[in-house]
């Protein structure tokens, strides 16, 4: 364990210390921890899936709506099409509250 001058005090300080003891200055930013970095990347990744997720269902849906004979089969598609997507969409809000919440709890504290 090393010692460091705070750059505000010029106090003597270690190295592992986050924040100086003498003038309260922060020294080096928290770091998350494993599951901090887990849940970080996680929220992160499911957004993008759940964006990927809801472009190719809309494609399959546009492609469904095209490729029907009738007009019955086409309002079928269209209702759907929006039935699926708020589902997806009230999915990926919820992942969002979840995957947020486990982000802010393994916040690191400063
Ligand atoms: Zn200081």
């Amino acid at each position: 364990m090393a010692l460091i001058n705070c750059p505000e005090c010029q106090t003597k300080v270690s190295d592992t210390a986050l924040k100086c003891p003498k003038c309260g200055v922060q020294l080096r930013k928290p770091k998350r921890g494993f599951f901090g970095k887990l849940f970080k990347w996680g929220f992160i990744g499911f957004n993008i899936l759940m964006l990927i997720w809801l472009f190719s269902y809309w494609d399959s849906v546009g492609d469904l709506a095209n490729t029907a004979g009738s007009d019955a089969a086409k309002a079928g598609a269209a209702i759907g099409g929006t039935i699926g997507t708020s589902m997806l969409l009230g999915l990926w809000v919820f992942g969002d509250i979840i995957l947020g919440l486990f982000v802010m709890f393994t916040r690191p504290k400063s």
